[in-house]
């Protein structure tokens, strides 16, 4: 196992760069954009996904640029406190640590190139060819090359994964939008916090000692293409059912329809195996889930992680995605599933519908406790 190919430059595709190369592949990257336009709004990054970070050398990095925490102060939507909620705190990493998302892919894209990936902009494949050398990948420049494994990590909507599957598995919306916003920093956080009104829930989450981001999760049904003269007024009335003070004082500074991120949400599983001949899928592309868990961008990590890990051990890759699947696909599943069931219950509430017995905060807590295992 000497050459590797990973498509799609993201969050997963980075880090399987750092993680390859860890273990010892030549690796080149092709990403479809010729630059990034990574958008200037936060992630959670929970200890989980520290904890993988940490191995390929990138966590304190993101600790640095970020701003760890230790969980979510929930409340109603007046602010009445109503219990917290979170990962633990994996060793001596933070339990949780927001970071913007345009800071997290530069430390990781720097990670990167630190490590010697390939790294080939505004570049995809059009074709793979398993042959007796590897797989023959035609690249959309007209170019080839053989390699001994490619790994497809092109999000959810994967040009991969329709080459190596077809047309066979799509994304599914939920029903559901986020959209975030990023303000300066008020005083009152010094943790994240997610609040719950009658139709939508909002949380505020750090993002440096003097940056945060906003978001708040809606039910925009068939109607989620939101024209942008319609983003500041829309987020705005979202808002106005919430009087506490941390989220009332932020209304008037929403101004700019340009920085209003509205995305409607989706989630795809990919059945198992998620690999065909010498070709593995990663991240978003086989286990894209919504963000109830914060949980996406870890998991693509992780793949990473356990994908250089294995590399590093067996020359076969027979065994390597044998083990791989092992170790990946029911963590992914758990998370995928639980998110898209805390989405339906959280629809359910908002509209007065939700079964008795439901209590969505213990859901998170337990699944959000799971995720501290070793992956
Ligand atoms: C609203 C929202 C909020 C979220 N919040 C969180 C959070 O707080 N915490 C968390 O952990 N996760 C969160 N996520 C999930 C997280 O963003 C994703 O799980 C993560 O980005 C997946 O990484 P990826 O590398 O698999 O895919 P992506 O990040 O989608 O990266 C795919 C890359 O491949 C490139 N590409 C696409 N097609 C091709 C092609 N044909 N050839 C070459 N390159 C290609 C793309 O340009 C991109 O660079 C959130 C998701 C959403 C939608």
């Amino acid at each position: 196992m000497k050459k590797a190919l990973i498509v799609g430059g993201g969050i997963g595709g980075l880090s399987a760069g750092v993680a390859l190369r860890m273990a010892g592949l030549e690796v080149d990257l092709v990403e479809l954009n010729q630059e990034y336009n990574v958008y200037g709004v936060g992630i959670i990054q929970p200890s989980n996904a520290l904890r993988a970070l940490d191995t390929l050398g990138l966590a304190d990095e993101c600790i640095r640029q970020g701003s760890p925490y230790h969980h979510f102060n929930m409340g109603l939507a007046d602010g009445t406190p109503i219990g917290i909620s979170g990962t633990p705190g994996l060793g001596h990493l933070p339990a949780h640590n927001g970071i913007s998302r345009r800071v997290l892919h530069e430390v990781i894209f720097e990670g990167a190139q630190k490590a010697g990936v390939n790294l080939r902009m505004g570049l995809t494949v059009t074709a793979f060819d398993e042959t007796d050398e590897g797989v023959s990948v035609t690249f959309t420049d007209g170019s080839t090359n053989t390699y001994d494994l490619v790994v497809g990590a092109d999000g959810i909507n994967s040009r991969v994964r329709q080459l190596l599957f077809g047309d066979v598995y799509k994304p599914r919306y939920t029903g559901q939008s986020v959209w975030r916003y990023a303000f300066d920093r008020i005083a009152e956080l010094d943790n994240a916090l997610m609040y719950f009104g009658r139709k939508t829930k909002v949380g505020l989450v750090p993002m440096t000692h003097d940056r945060m981001y906003m978001f708040c999760v809606t039910a925009e049904g068939d109607d989620f293409f939101i024209p942008e003269e319609q983003l500041v007024p829309r987020l705005k009335a979202h808002l106005s059912e919430y009087p506490a003070p941390v989220i009332a004082n932020l209304i008037d500074q929403i101004t700019d329809p340009k920085l209003v991120i509205c995305r409607p949400l989706e989630t795809i599983l990919v059945p198992k195996p998620w690999h065909k001949g010498r070709v593995l899928l990663i991240g978003d592309a086989v286990h894209g889930t919504i963000p109830q868990l914060g949980q996406g961008a870890s998991l693509a990590i992780e793949d990473a992680v356990v994908l250089g890990e294995l590399l590093g051990k067996h020359d076969d890759l027979e065994t390597v995605f044998a083990q791989f699947m092992a170790r990946r696909f029911d963590r992914c599943k758990l998370v995928v599933d639980v998110s898209a069931q805390i989405g339906e219950w959280e629809q359910l509430d908002w509209q007065g519908k939700l079964p008795e017995g439901v209590n969505i905060g213990r859901t998170m807590g337990q699944t959000l406790g799971a995720m501290a295992a070793p992956i």
